[in-house]
């Protein structure tokens, strides 16, 4: 690791499938031998890396992209061998699936990570969510407004974490992470605090062993965890919290202003490109 050189430099770039790959830049100007040892001195480095990484115990988290999923995947590294899963539930704002492979990239050693492809759902609830109807606009305004209501999407935990459950026992893990905040509560009815302890309950019977559910962050606001995450250099850059999946956030929706009155409250400025900068 250590102090970056003209031969470390390295930028997330999205592919034309639309995945995201770690580029290392300014290979072309390098001679073959110092790429060459370059990229022998690299691999040495991630499988030492890899065997520190083994000896710890799993988890798996569920990733979204956004900062409070990307904050606790830096949080978690320090611990555990994680095993990251980004579900493709048919959102607008698909754009944070991407988001959540360029932090998997970002992590030391890098994240494996799977996208679960559950995006018939945006069919099957279509009537319900703003997040899955083209027709139905993500509303404007405060989080914690009426009329964010509509940017529930039923059950999505308990959707998102059954799969994770059977994920965690299919590599042997035993712990499960999701970040859900105390700033979910009022209008996420799965963010909750009771919803999370029924949770822990049924994930303890559901199989031959107990799988925990943890949401560390449960008592946290955003302004928390961002100072968490800015103690671990989270690269919010590549996080994704807008409901719009547009090229810029938006900076209006409910989801834009909290992670905004984040920013502000502990004083620092959001990295992201907003419309309405
Ligand atoms: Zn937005």
């Amino acid at each position: 690791m250590g102090e970056q050189n003209e031969y470390t430099r390295t930028n997330i770039v999205e592919m034309e499938d639309g995945s995201f790959e770690e580029i290392i830049e300014d290979q072309s100007s390098l001679k073959s031998s110092v790429q060459a040892e370059f990229k022998a001195k690299m691999l040495e480095e991630e499988q030492k890396e890899q065997e520190v990484e083994n000896r710890k115990e799993k988890a798996v988290i569920i990733l979204s992209g956004g900062m409070d999923s990307g904050t606790l995947l830096f949080d978690l590294k320090r611990k555990y061998n994680v095993f990251a899963i980004t579900f493709d539930y048919g959102q607008k704002h698909r754009k944070e699936i991407f988001a959540a492979k360029a932090l998997c990239l970002k992590t030391k050693p890098k994240t494996p990570h799977q996208v679960m492809n559950l995006s018939g759902l945006r069919g099957l609830l279509k009537n319900s969510s703003s997040l899955l109807n083209n027709s139905i606009k993500v509303p404007d305004g405060h989080y914690e407004d009426e009329t964010m209501k509509s940017t529930v999407v039923p059950n999505r935990n308990m959707i998102m974490l059954s799969i994770a459950i059977g994920y965690a026992i299919d590599l042997g893990a035993k712990k499960v992470f999701y970040a859900a905040h105390s700033g979910d509560h009022a209008i996420y009815p799965d963010c909750r605090p009771v919803f999370v302890y029924q949770m822990q309950k049924v994930a303890s019977v559901c199989h031959y062993d107990p799988v925990e559910v943890h949401a560390p962050y449960l008592n946290f606001n955003k302004a928390d965890i961002l100072r968490i995450g800015y103690k671990l250099k989270v690269p919010y850059e590549h996080t994704w919290t807008c409901y719009n999946g547009r090229v810029r956030a938006c900076g209006k929706c409910g989801s834009c202003q909290e992670r905004l009155e984040a920013f502000d409250e502990i004083g620092l400025e959001d990295p992201l490109e907003y419309e309405t900068d």
